[in-house]
């Protein structure tokens, strides 16, 4: 086994600061490392220290916590990098899942790394997962877009930015805006992409959604349960456009130079097949014969 000791830390005898995931709705999903570490900590900063209070009741652990949320984050870095600096183990964890994931910390994390603490994952749920892992769309290459902006106008610049995007993309929304959302994603992603309403997983109103943007929208405006709890919206890629070269811009550049070169201008102008087009620039100066006009 892997020496958990090992780091790339350049004060190896001050504290360390654990990243710990917790579960996005069921507890039974902290994972017996994460409930040792909580209880082990001699400080846990969370983002709700009320809401944390109810995960480390049912774990029976009694470390004090502190908040450390959006508002406070740049405030409390100092203090916390004071008890690291004094040897101690603080553990970071968000409302649900993982730190750090649209969730507070990041601040915190560069500042104990740049100051030379140990930094140490204790990785685990995360809905970005669960609900890509559910959606039965491609995920060797996804990406994660995070929250929407919220305005109309932001909104719809960013899903144009990304109507040609190729990888799975996967969001988090909140429930009362996601009719609204799933509109703008029919109007600049298309509504016949295939995608996927991820909502209230690993909780006792689960449910898991594919079709397409279109039917999703549709479902959305129509079943109130569906604007309910918390989602996450998964979205297949643009599919490839096969670049190609028209016959005009061939025929120019035919004129000036002969069909082998022709083709790999226009390939490399348009990044169409280069046989392709030179295939077509036989045709079109008569070299081989075309396809037949019925
Ligand atoms: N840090 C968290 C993580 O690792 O997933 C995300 C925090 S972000 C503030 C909260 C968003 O995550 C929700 O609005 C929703 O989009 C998504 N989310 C969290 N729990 C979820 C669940 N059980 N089911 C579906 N989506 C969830």
């Amino acid at each position: 086994m892997d020496d958990p000791s090992s780091t790339d830390a350049t004060r190896p005898d001050g504290g360390v600061l654990l990243v710990v995931a917790t579960p996005i709705g069921n507890l039974g999903d902290i994972s017996p490392r994460a409930a040792r570490a909580l209880a082990d900590a001699d400080l846990v900063l969370a983002e709700d220290t009320r809401h944390t209070a109810r995960l480390l009741a049912h774990l029976g652990v009694t470390t004090p916590t502190q908040s450390f949320h959006d508002h406070n984050e740049a405030r409390r870095v100092d203090a916390v990098l004071a008890r690291l600096a004094a040897g101690e183990t603080v553990a970071l964890v968000s409302d649900a899942g993982t730190p750090l994931v649209s969730d507070p910390g990041y601040l915190l994390v560069r500042a104990a790394r740049e100051a030379g603490f140990r930094v140490s994952p204790l990785p685990g749920p995360s809905a970005i997962l669960a609900a890509l892992s559910v959606a039965g769309l491609p995920s060797a290459r996804f990406v994660f877009e995070g929250f929407l902006p919220a305005r109309d106008g932001a909104r719809g610049s960013r899903l144009a930015e990304l109507a040609r995007e190729p990888r799975t993309m996967v969001f988090y929304e909140a429930p009362h805006r996601i009719t609204t959302t799933l509109a703008a994603m029919c109007e600049h992603l298309g509504p016949e992409r295939p995608a996927c309403i991820a909502r209230e997983l690993t909780k006792v109103h689960e449910t898991v959604v594919t079709a397409t943007l279109g039917q999703l929208a549709a479902l959305a405006a129509a079943d109130a349960d569906m604007r309910r709890g918390e989602l996450v919206v998964v979205v297949g890629g643009a599919p490839a456009v096969e670049a190609e070269v028209d016959d005009r811009t061939l025929s120019v550049l035919l004129d000036a130079l002969p069909p082998a070169e022709a083709a790999r201008v226009a390939a490399r102008l348009t990044g169409a097949a280069r046989k392709a087009i030179y295939r077509r620039a036989l045709e079109l100066t008569g070299r081989v014969e075309g396809p037949q006009e019925s």
